[in-house]
C-alpha cells in the first residue's frame, strides 16, 4: 500500500465516525454529489472495480446522466448521498467492464472519448498514440497488451446499453498550452460536432485532459461553455452545493485502491487540497454579466 493510501485509510474509520456523529448535529451536510473519475480498468483489477461498486452501492446512490445534469442544472434538490461515475480517454477496457459489471446491476456511466483515439484501426496505432498523447513521456513498449482504444462499435454498444458518451478532445492536448483559436476550435468544438455526427447522439458533456487545473485556461473554459452544457475537472470536491455546471470536480480513483481509500476520498478527505484550484476554476466558470 501506498503512503497516499496508508494515510487515506488510518484516517478512514475517524472520519465516519466524526460525520455520523456530526450529522444530527447539523454539523455535516447529509447531501452530496460526487463524481468518480476510473481511466483503465486492468484485467486483474476487475474483481477489485466490481468491490468498489458493491462497496459503495452500501451508502451511495448511483445517479444516471439524467439525474446528474437534473442535480448539477439546480432543477432537482441534492438529497441524500448520490454518486455519478465516469471514465476517461477511451480504453477498451472501459467496454467491458461497463458490459461485466455495470449493465447487468442498471449502473449507467458516461464514457469520455478522444476522438482521434477512437479512430485508431488497429492496436500497434493506438498503442503509439497513448505513449504520445494520453501518457506522455511513456514509451510504446511500456504499454500492456490489454492498453487500447474503444472504436466506434465500442461506443455503440455502450449507446445501446444505456450509458453515455462524452467529449475528451480530439488529441488530448494540454489545452492550457495552445494558443490559437482555430486549434483551440477544432479540440474542443470540432471533435464533439465528429462524435455527435458518427455515434447521433448529442455530445453535452466534456471533460479536459489532464484534470488539474494548469492544464485548463479562461480561453479553453469560455469557449467549451459555448459548445457543452457540462464541464467537468479532474479536481476533487462536492458538486451538491451549488457549483456550476462549468466547473464540475470529480474523484479520480483506480480499480487497485482499497475500497477504504475510494470510501474517505469520496467522503471529501483529501478535497482541501484542491481548494485553491477549484476557486481558480470557479473564477473562470463565473456567469459573465452582459453589457
Ligand atoms: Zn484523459
Amino acid at each position: 500500500m501506498s503512503m497516499r493510501n496508508r494515510l487515506l485509510a488510518a484516517s478512514h474509520y475517524p472520519l465516519r465516525l466524526a460525520m455520523r456523529i456530526g450529522q444530527p448535529l447539523g454539523l455535516t451536510s447529509s447531501n452530496a454529489l460526487r463524481v468518480l473519475l476510473y481511466h483503465d480498468i486492468v484485467p486483474r483489477d476487475r474483481a477489485r472495480f466490481a468491490a468498489h461498486i458493491r462497496w459503495l452501492a452500501r451508502s451511495w446512490t448511483f445517479v444516471s446522466i439524467e439525474q446528474f445534469a437534473a442535480m448539477v442544472s439546480g432543477e432537482t434538490p441534492v438529497r441524500g448521498r448520490n454518486v455519478f461515475l465516469t471514465f476517461d480517454d477511451g480504453f477498451a477496457s472501459n467496454r467491458v467492464v461497463a458490459e461485466e459489471i455495470l449493465t447487468p446491476l442498471g449502473i449507467r456511466a458516461l464514457f469520455f472519448v478522444v476522438s482521434d483515439f477512437v479512430s485508431q484501426v488497429d492496436r500497434e496505432s493506438a498503442r503509439e498514440f497513448i505513449a504520445h498523447r494520453i501518457h506522455p513521456g511513456s514509451r510504446v513498449a511500456e504499454m500492456p497488451a490489454h492498453l487500447y482504444n474503444m472504436g466506434w462499435s465500442d461506443l455503440e454498444a455502450l449507446l445501446e446499453q444505456g450509458h453515455s458518451v462524452g467529449a475528451h478532445t480530439q488529441t488530448h492536448p494540454r489545452l492550457s498550452a495552445i494558443a490559437s483559436d482555430l486549434e483551440r476550435g477544432r479540440e474542443i468544438v470540432q471533435s464533439a460536432d465528429t462524435l455527435a455526427t458518427r455515434l447521433g447522439v448529442p455530445i453535452e458533456h466534456f471533460a479536459y485532459p489532464f484534470g488539474d487545473v494548469a492544464s485548463f485556461s479562461a480561453d479553453a473554459l469560455a469557449m467549451a461553455r459555448g459548445r457543452f452544457r457540462f464541464v467537468y475537472s479532474g479536481l476533487r470536491g462536492d458538486n451538491g452545493t451549488g457549483v456550476s455546471p462549468f466547473a464540475l470536480r470529480r474523484e479520480s480513483v483506480a480499480a487497485n485502491d482499497p475500497p477504504a481509500v475510494v470510501d474517505a476520498l469520496i467522503e471529501g478527505l483529501a478535497d482541501f487540497r484542491y481548494a485553491k484550484a477549484r476557486h481558480q476554476l470557479d473564477e473562470w466558470a463565473r456567469p459573465r454579466s452582459s453589457c
